[in-house]
């Protein structure tokens, strides 16, 4: 039996990489202005009160053909199968768009518990907008600001909440790390994926492709 894993899904710019970050306690992912700054899928591990869980940070999903939204897709949606619980991550400021509710689709469809949350609720001023994010059909939506860390610890008491008895902790193992390191475009992520034996990370010929750092084991 594995432990309970969660991804965090939602359109280019809600703060997925942010919330990533307060959730595992570190800087892991890259967070920035830009849209479409995420592309692969970061994994890391978050612990709650007792419990252990593994995170997954997507890149944003939207309707518009961007550059890379096909394989930044295809890995979120590698990270929602893998997932027991999705957080679907909304922002306030923004409102419900037509991208919320494409995604909305693609979870209903997934079959998987989802987790609405609503980031950038940084003030009273906001809190109002929340309730619209009930049209989403997936219940209460959650206020957050990944900025001020307000809602996390609701998020993670609603998160291991999942957590029963045949989830079970990993044990500890010691595994030898390498680091693949190199100028750009020298084949670093298509030798991860041909390792691997899977689509792991986003190849293409774009010089730079690659912008969090990805671990991974095999
Ligand atoms: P992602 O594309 O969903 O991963 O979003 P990021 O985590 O990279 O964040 C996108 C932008 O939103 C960055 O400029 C963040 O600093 C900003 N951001 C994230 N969380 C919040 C929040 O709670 N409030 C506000 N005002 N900005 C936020
Ligand atoms: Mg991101």
């Amino acid at each position: 039996m594995q432990r309970l894993v969660v991804a965090l899904v939602g359109t280019p710019n809600v703060g997925k990489s942010t919330i990533f970050n307060r959730i595992i306690g570190e800087r892991k992912a890259i967070i920035d202005d830009t849209r479409g700054v995420t592309r692969d899928r970061i994994y890391g591990t978050a612990s709650w009160l007792t419990k252990t869980f593994g995170v997954i940070d997507t890149g944003g999903i939207e309707i518009k053909n961007v550059p890379f939204q096909t394989e930044i897709r295809l890995q979120a949606e590698i990270a929602i199968n893998e997932a027991d619980v999705i957080v679907f991550l909304t922002d306030a400021k923004l409102g419900v768009t037509n991208d919320d509710i494409f995604i909305a689709k693609m979870l209903q469809k997934s079959k998987k518990k989802v987790i609405l949350a609503v980031n950038k609720v940084d003030d009273f001023s906001l809190i109002s907008r929340v309730n619209d994010f009930y049209e989403l059909g997936f219940g209460t939506p959650l206020p957050l600001s990944g900025v001020h860390g307000t809602g996390i610890g609701d998020l993670l008491d609603q998160i291991v909440a999942f957590i029963k008895e045949d989830y079970l902790e990993e044990a500890a193992v010691s595994e030898a790390t390498i680091a693949l390191i190199g100028q750009v475009n020298v084949g670093k992520s298509s030798l991860v994926n041909a390792m691997l034996n899977e689509e792991r990370v986003v190849v293409s010929p774009v010089a730079g492709t690659t912008r969090d750092s990805i671990d991974t084991t095999f």
